[in-house]
Order: structure tokens, then C-alpha cells, then sequence
């Protein structure tokens, strides 16, 4: 798992310190917003816990569900933060992975991300996350696989590592870690982090600080 330094972490606070707002939502290429900030996207399965950890990040207790209207869940949602006019973007990606989801809404997403991941300029990484409980599942290989052809940098998140033991999550940590050092584009460390007692978004906000400093030097 990825280590930071103090200094690090105090960047990553200063980087999310201030207000975030939603921005934009779009359910087609064409209605994205125009490029501005560096971008850091979140994927994952539905109910992997991603909505919690965009607000456990931003300190904003209902930003991601606030904008979630049934009908338009297969849409990308941008968040801006302070430092306009090119502050930081969180981009919620469509939740995948839902065993009811209809076959047309299943092509639409796989159409939707594959367009935004192949174009997206500033889009500096996307964070996939994964339950802390399960693991990596075949669905998520579908995302993986278009985050490697398209050669975004990429790394995993564990979430909801409040409902594992400490021998659980380097178990599972340990297997993620050894299957993501099979994909070149991925970044092979881990961050493990709960909405629900604030584990590890300190250590999430820092990596976020970290990628941003490395892409200005
Ligand atoms: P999304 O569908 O990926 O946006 O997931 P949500 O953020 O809506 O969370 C799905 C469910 O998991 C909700 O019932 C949350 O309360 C729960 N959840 C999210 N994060 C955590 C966490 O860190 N710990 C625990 N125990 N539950 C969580």
C-alpha cells in the first residue's frame, strides 16, 4: 500500500480544502464539458460505495447523491473544486456491473466510457474501486481492460475497509495488488479507505496531490 509524508498529506488536504460544486453531467460525447482542470475520475461497481467516498473526500456529506436522479445514473458527473478557473475535476462515472441492468443500457455505458477514457486530454487518472469484502470481480475486468487499451493511468481503491479485519485486508490487498501488477498502465499500489471512519482518504487526497505535482513538473 502506498506510503505519504506528512507534507503530503497536508498538500492533499490544501487540494480539497474549499468548496466543490457540481458542474456538469453528460450522457454522450458530445455534451461533455469543455476540458479546463486535470481530471481524476472514479469508477466501480454500483453500490461499491463511490458516491460516500466523493463525499468523504470533498467533506460535502451529499454532493455525489445530490446530483444522482434516477434516469441519469448512466451519465458522467463533474465536480469542480476551489482553485478555478482551472481547479481540480472529480469525474463520478457510471456505476457498472448492476445484474438488472438491460443490455442497451449495458452497451450504452460500455460506448459512453470508452469514448471519454480514448479522448480526455485532461484526464490525469481514474481510481477503481473495489470492496474491501470482495475483491476484484469479473465485471470490473471490462473497465480494467479499457483503461489499459487506452493507457490511462489507473490505480484501485478498497472500499469499506471498516467491514473487514486487519488479517482480511492485506489478504485481499496482497491478491488486488498481485492482479494489477499484470496490467502495465496500472499503477500496481493500493489505497484502502472507509467513508464510514475516514481511513485512508488523508492518504487518497495525498496521492491525488502527488500525480498533480508530478504531471506540472
Ligand atoms: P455507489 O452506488 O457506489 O455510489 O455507493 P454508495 O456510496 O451509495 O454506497 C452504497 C452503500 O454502501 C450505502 O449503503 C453506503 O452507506 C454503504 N457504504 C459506502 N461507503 C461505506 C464505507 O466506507 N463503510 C461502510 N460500512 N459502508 C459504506
Amino acid at each position: 500500500m502506498s506510503d505519504f509524508s506528512d507534507a503530503e498529506v497536508e498538500a492533499g488536504r490544501r487540494l480539497f480544502a474549499g468548496e466543490w460544486n457540481f458542474t456538469a453531467s453528460a450522457g454522450s460525447l458530445g455534451s461533455l464539458p469543455p476540458m479546463a482542470g486535470p481530471e481524476i475520475a472514479f469508477a466501480g461497481r454500483s453500490n461499491v460505495g463511490k458516491s460516500s467516498l466523493i463525499n468523504a473526500l470533498t467533506g460535502r456529506r451529499s454532493l455525489a447523491r445530490t446530483s444522482r436522479t434516477p434516469g441519469r445514473t448512466q451519465e458522467l458527473i463533474f465536480f469542480s473544486g476551489p482553485g478555478r478557473p482551472a481547479g481540480l475535476v472529480l469525474v463520478d462515472m457510471p456505476g457498472y456491473g448492476y445484474a438488472a441492468a438491460a443490455k442497451t443500457k449495458v452497451a450504452d455505458w460500455t460506448r459512453l466510457i470508452h469514448d471519454f477514457l480514448h479522448g480526455r486530454a485532461t484526464l490525469s487518472r481514474v481510481y477503481v474501486l473495489v470492496d474491501a469484502r470482495h475483491g476484484l470481480k469479473p465485471a470490473d475486468d471490462t473497465i480494467l481492460d479499457t483503461l489499459g487499451q487506452a493507457a490511462v493511468s489507473h490505480e484501485i481503491v478498497l472500499t469499506k475497509c471498516d467491514q473487514v479485519s486487519a488479517a482480511e485486508l492485506a489478504e485481499r490487498a496482497t491478491a488486488v495488488e498481485a492482479a494489477m501488477r499484470k496490467r502495465p498502465a496500472a499503477f500496481p499500489d493500493l489505497i484502502a479507505t472507509s467513508a464510514r471512519t475516514g481511513a485512508g482518504i488523508p492518504q487518497l487526497r495525498a496521492a491525488i496531490a502527488r500525480l498533480l505535482a508530478e504531471r506540472s513538473r
